[in-house]
């Protein structure tokens, strides 16, 4: 494996949430095992930078996924963590949690302003804005500042990717930032009708953006982004049995899904040619999936016998983009 380009993929198991027989066992930090149902006596392994079984709490997910992230982002690397998984799988609880239980975002932003304080004795002043998109039917959509258009993934001239008049907020705190981003929620809920319905079918985006001065000699310069992107839900995404826009839908996103395993499984192969192109969501990710970019997947499951088909549909496409 490329230490390079290497794109770190963990497993995240969520509680069992009903009385359901489980099927899925974490064997030990790095190895999950899940039962085959025609042969109870038959198990199939899977090996993973890290498993995290059931009792994880959220600072574990956020030590062991985000941490490293931030310090790449304070020196001016791009960096990128997904949430993959069927719904019901627990992409959400793990990316933004609740209050009781924040997740991903909420605790990057407060970990990132703790180290911007740290680093104000070393004579650095740093700027932090955010902007919040989804990507619905191969069409990106700004959810800061809700627009109808589908806004243009452009490229400038030293290869940095941009969304062009995608808004960008100023966030001077995490006060700031959980204030204005609860307002973005709030857009995306009244667009749309059936808000968990389309939150499933769409890839949402927070990226957050830094850019870091020193005020002494010799005036150094770095600039880092942070992807944090909760992925559309795995499942049903074959087109079969799927209708009109459903079927739209579904081939968006297995598509962009597939192509992202394919740029992930490019990357961790060390191979010349990344395919970014082939979708939105590659496109708009690529300087943070690439180069000197740190990226982690975390792969999210359901232990309960109902979701075993799911389970182990994720499960083959993790392992293929180890
Ligand atoms: P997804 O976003 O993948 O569709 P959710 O994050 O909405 O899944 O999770 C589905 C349900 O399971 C929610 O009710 C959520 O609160 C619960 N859940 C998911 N992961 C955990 C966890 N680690 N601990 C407790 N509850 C969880
Ligand atoms: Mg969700």
């Amino acid at each position: 494996m490329s230490t390079k380009n290497n794109v770190k993929v963990v497993v995240r198991v969520r509680p069992k949430l009903s009385e359901d027989k489980l099927w899925v066992d974490v064997v030990d930090d790095t190895t999950l095992q899940t039962v085959n149902p025609r042969d109870t006596t038959k198990t199939d392994q899977y090996e993973f930078a890290r498993v995290f079984n059931s009792d994880c709490s959220q600072v574990d997910v956020y030590n062991n996924c985000a941490i490293d992230s931030l310090k790449h982002l304070m020196q001016g690397l791009n960096v990128s963590i997904f949430a993959y998984g069927p719904t019901g799988a627990g992409k959400t609880h793990t990316m933004l949690g609740t209050p009781t239980a924040p997740g991903i975002i909420p605790r990057s932003v407060n970990g990132l302003f703790q180290l911007i304080e740290e680093s104000k004795e070393e004579g650095w002043k740093t700027e932090v804005s955010y902007s919040y998109l989804e990507i619905y039917n191969e069409k990106v959509h700004d959810l800061l500042v809700p627009k109808e258009q589908d806004l243009a993934i452009r490229c400038d001239l030293r290869g940095k990717i941009f969304v062009t008049d995608l808004a960008k907020e100023i966030i001077t705190n995490k006060e700031e930032f959980n204030k204005s981003f609860g307002l973005a929620a709030n857009n995306r809920t009244t667009a749309s009708t059936l808000l968990n319905e389309h939150s499933s079918r769409s890839h949402s985006i927070l990226i957050l953006n830094v850019t870091r001065t020193q005020a002494v000699e010799p005036f150094a310069r770095r600039h880092g982004k942070m992807y944090l992107t909760d992925l559309a839900g795995s499942e049903n995404n074959r087109m079969t049995g799927n209708e009109g826009q459903r079927m739209r839908e579904s081939g968006a996103i297995h598509f962009s899904l597939l192509a992202l395993s394919n740029v992930v499984e490019a990357l961790n192969k060390g191979q010349a040619r990344i395919p970014y192109r082939d979708s939105k969501l590659t496109r708009l990710l690529q300087d943070a999936l690439g180069g000197n970019s740190h990226s982690c997947l975390i792969i999210n499951v359901a232990p309960e016998e109902s979701h075993l088909y799911e389970t182990q549909q994720t499960l083959l496409f993790a392992r293929k983009s180890k």
